[in-house]
C-alpha cells in the first residue's frame, strides 16, 4: 500500500488543427489569397506549428467576423476574446488528462463539473482494491508525520476490512451457480462500501478551455477543499504550456496550510 502525497495529471491528448484541411477549406471558401499572404492571421493559423489550441480558438473567433485578413496579433486577439467574454470560442479546444493519485472524495467533487467535460473513471467493481493506495489529505501533511501515521493506520485497518469482506463474499458466492467473473464483480462491488473516501482513484478527464478556466477559478481558490485546490494547481501547471495566452491571467501563490492556490493577477 502506498500513501500518496501528490496528485498526478498528464496531458495525453489535445486539440490539433489540421493544416491540410484548413488550407483546403480556405481555398474552397475564397480565402486562398489571404492565406497565401504571410502577413495575415489566416496564414499563421494554418501554417504555424505553435499554439495548436489557441490557433483553433483564434480560427473560431475570426470565423465569426470573417476577419482572417488583418487585425491584432494572436496574443492581443485572444486577450480581447477573454475580455469580451466571447466564451464559446474557447469550447473548441480540449485537453485530455490521465489522472492518478487523487482520492474518491476529490473525484466526487470533480464530477460535479458537468459542462464541457468527459470522464472515464477506474471501476471499483472490475479492479480489485486489495492493493489499493490511499491519498493523504493535505492538512495531515501540514500537521506533521504523527498525523500522517495515524491516518495511515486507519486506512490499513479499513483495507483489511475490505479484504475480509471480499474473501467472505467470494466464498459464499462461489456456492451459487455464477461465473468466476461474476462472483468477483459482485464481491468487489459490495466490499468497496467499507473503503474510505481517501482510496486512490484514476481517471481520464477531458475538458475544454472555457470550462477549465471556470474550474481553475473556483477550485483553485482558498475556500476550496485542500486536495482539489492542490489538484487545480497541478492541472494549471500541466495545462499552461498548451494555453499560455488563455491562462496568462492566473498566478500561483502559497495558500494556507502549505497548499498552493490560484488567483487572477491584479
Ligand atoms: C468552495 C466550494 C464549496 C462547495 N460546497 C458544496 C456543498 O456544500 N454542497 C454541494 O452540493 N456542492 C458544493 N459545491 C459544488 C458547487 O455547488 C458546484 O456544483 C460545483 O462547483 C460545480 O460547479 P458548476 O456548477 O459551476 O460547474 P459546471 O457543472 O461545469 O457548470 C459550469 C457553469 O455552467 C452553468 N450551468 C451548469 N449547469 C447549469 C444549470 N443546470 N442551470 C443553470 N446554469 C448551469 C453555470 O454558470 C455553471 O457555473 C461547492 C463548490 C465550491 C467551489
Amino acid at each position: 500500500v502506498k500513501f500518496i502525497r501528490q496528485p498526478s495529471a498528464t496531458v495525453i491528448a489535445s486539440t490539433l488543427p489540421n493544416a491540410e484541411a484548413l488550407a483546403a477549406w480556405a481555398r474552397e471558401h475564397g480565402f486562398g489569397e489571404i492565406m497565401d499572404d504571410y502577413a495575415t492571421p489566416l496564414h499563421s493559423i494554418v501554417h504555424d506549428q505553435a499554439d495548436p489550441l489557441e490557433r483553433v480558438v483564434e480560427f473560431a473567433g475570426r470565423h465569426c467576423y470573417r476577419s482572417f485578413g488583418k487585425g491584432r496579433e494572436r496574443e492581443a486577439y485572444i486577450r480581447n476574446l477573454l475580455d469580451e467574454k466571447h466564451g464559446s470560442v474557447f469550447e473548441h479546444a480540449y485537453l485530455t488528462f490521465a489522472i492518478s493519485g487523487v482520492s474518491r472524495s476529490l473525484t466526487h467533487e470533480l464530477v460535479r463539473h458537468r459542462v464541457g467535460v468527459a470522464i472515464s473513471q477506474e471501476s471499483q467493481r472490475y479492479v480489485d482494491a486489495s492493493e489499493i493506495n490511499f491519498v493523504v489529505p493535505p492538512i495531515m501533511l501540514f500537521l506533521g508525520e504523527s498525523s500522517v501515521s495515524t491516518f495511515s493506520a486507519v486506512c490499513a485497518y479499513e483495507l483489511d476490512s475490505y479484504c475480509e469482506q471480499k474473501d467472505a463474499l467470494v466464498e459464499k458466492l462461489k456456492r451459487l451457480n455464477l461465473s468466476p467473473r461474476m462472483f468477483t464483480k459482485r464481491a468487489n462491488e459490495a466490499a468497496r462500501s467499507v473503503l474510505p473516501n481517501a482510496a486512490e482513484t484514476r481517471l481520464t478527464w477531458t475538458i475544454n478551455l472555457r470550462s477549465l478556466i471556470h474550474f481553475l477559478l473556483i477550485r483553485g481558490q482558498e475556500e476550496a477543499d485542500l486536495e482539489i485546490r492542490r489538484f487545480a494547481v497541478e492541472l494549471f501547471h500541466k495545462a499552461q504550456p498548451h494555453a499560455q495566452i488563455t491562462l496568462s491571467d492566473f498566478e500561483v501563490y502559497e495558500g494556507d496550510f502549505g497548499v498552493p492556490a490560484l488567483r487572477l493577477k491584479s
